[in-house]
This record gives C-alpha cells, structure tokens and sequence, in this order.
C-alpha cells in the first residue's frame, strides 16, 4: 500500500475531497449514521429536512479552477427523492466539466440505477464515482446493492464510506458480501466527530465510540482484496482518548504509523 498525502489545493475541511459542491440543501435521515448529520447541525434554525435547490450554488463547478475532485451533496443526499426535479441538470453540469471528478455518495443506493443520466449506459461517466455509505453491519446491503450497478465490462468506479464508523463491519463475512466488496475501488473509513459524548446533558450533536479494532479489520479486508483505504479521522472518542492535537484527522502524524493510509481510487 502507498500512502498519499492530500492536495495542496484542498479547500474543503474533508481530507478526501479538494472541493464540495450542494446543488441542492437539506436531507432526511435514513439511519443510525445519520442521527447526528453535520448537516443538520449545520443548518440548525431552518427546516433541514426539506431540500431546497441552492441557486446560488447550482453551476459552483463551472468555477472551480483546474482539474479537482468534488465531493457532490456534503449537505445533502444526491439521490433523495426531493430533489428529483433537480437532478438532471445536476448530471449535466457533471457531464460537462469533465476534468473534475465527482465523488457521489448516498445512503439512497436503491434509487441509483433509475435515477441515473439517460446515457449513462453501461460505462458510466469517466468523471464519476459512485458510492454508499454505512455506519456498521445492519447496513452492509448498501455495498451489495452498489456492487450490483456494475456489470462484468463496466469501467466506472465505485467506492465505499464507513463514516461514522459505529461498529464493527466484516466486509467477507459471507460470499454475497465478499463478492461484492471486490467490486469496490476504494474504501474510506472515519470516527464520528460531534459536540460532546453521547448522552452529554445541554448538547445534541453528539460523537460515539470508535474502537480501533473496527477500524483494523477493515484495513484487513481491504489488504486481502488490495483495494485502496482511506483513514480520513478516528472521530472525536478516539481522538480525546489518545489526546490528538488535530481531531479532525489533518495531521496524521499524530497516529500510530499502521493507521496513516491515505490512497486513491
Ligand atoms: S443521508 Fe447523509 S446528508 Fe442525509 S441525513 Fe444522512 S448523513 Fe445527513
């Protein structure tokens, strides 16, 4: 394994991403990852779980400078059903600026295939990579069902976020899920950041706890199948644990050398 530093032109506070892009705002939770969204912090005294389209920002990709990836709906899910009158215009913008990559990820995977561009055919966007996130294994059918948008002359890229990372995950726990994770092309894995502790009185966004032996296996996995890993931070339980200067996973020099893997699709 080779490990990256990130971009100098990062202008994003994700350590996987250089730029993010919302063409649209707000979300609904989907599951036990979602329950104390950044985003819905974020936007605390709006109505976040009504996605509005961000005029302002729609055509953001036009000017972006260079060649960068973009990580598409940090604030949102791009295949959330409110925003399906939006979508198409969004795939344009995509479409058109092709020396951007496009990191899409959903926890909406289901409504992938339908939802995609109509001449998406069977190899994609060069441009695009597609990916689902889980927090632990009563979501792992999401990497199943990804997997299963590729077909064996598929040239397009998928990739897999474990963020916030809730408990422990086995990626070749049974055939179906090992069949499906070799058609992964990367893996990005990270603790939960937040206020304070779960439970802490006067807070409501909280962290909860990583264990650094989830996060081991699924470095194991990932070397078993030689697909790329990704720590982007070990959230704020393991953090205040090891006492880290940089919580947010921007030096890490700070961790154990066995966990400073940081490769690319
Ligand atoms: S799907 Fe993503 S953006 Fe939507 S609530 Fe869940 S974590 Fe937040």
């Amino acid at each position: 394994m080779s490990t990256l530093g990130q971009s100098n032109l990062q202008t994003s506070h994700i350590q996987w991403t250089d730029y993010t892009w919302n063409p649209w705002l707000g979300c609904v939770r989907m599951s036990a990852g979602c329950d104390f969204c950044y985003m819905h912090r974020m936007m605390q005294g709006q109505n976040s779980s009504v996605v509005t389209k961000n005029t302002g920002g729609f055509n953001k990709p036009f000017g972006i400078q260079g060649s960068q990836k973009i990580f598409t709906c940090s604030m949102s899910d791009f295949f959330i059903d409110q925003a399906d009158a939006w979508r198409l215009d969004a795939w344009k913008i995509i479409k058109s600026t092709p020396q951007h990559t496009y990191l899409i990820l959903t926890k909406r995977v289901g409504r992938i295939k339908n939802h995609l561009p109509p001449d998406w055919g069977i190899h994609g966007y060069p441009n695009v990579i597609l990916g689902t996130s889980i927090e632990d294994q009563s979501v792992i059918n999401r990497m199943v069902t990804l997997s299963k948008l590729k077909t064996v002359d598929s040239k397009f890229k998928l990739f897999l976020s474990i963020e916030p990372l809730l408990g422990p995950v086995d990626l070749i726990a049974n055939k179906t899920l090992e069949d499906a994770f070799k058609l992964m092309d990367w893996v990005i894995v990270g603790g939960e950041s937040g206020d304070a502790p779960i439970g802490t009185p006067g807070y409501t966004f909280y962290y909860r706890p990583c264990d650094l032996a989830w996060i081991d296996k699924i470095i194991a996995d990932c070397k078993l199948q030689n697909i790329p890993f990704f720590l982007k931070q070990v959230g704020n339980h393991l953090a205040n644990k090891y006492q880290l200067k940089d919580k947010k996973g921007g030096d890490i020099s700070e961790w154990d050398p066995r966990y400073q893997i940081r490769m690319w699709p």
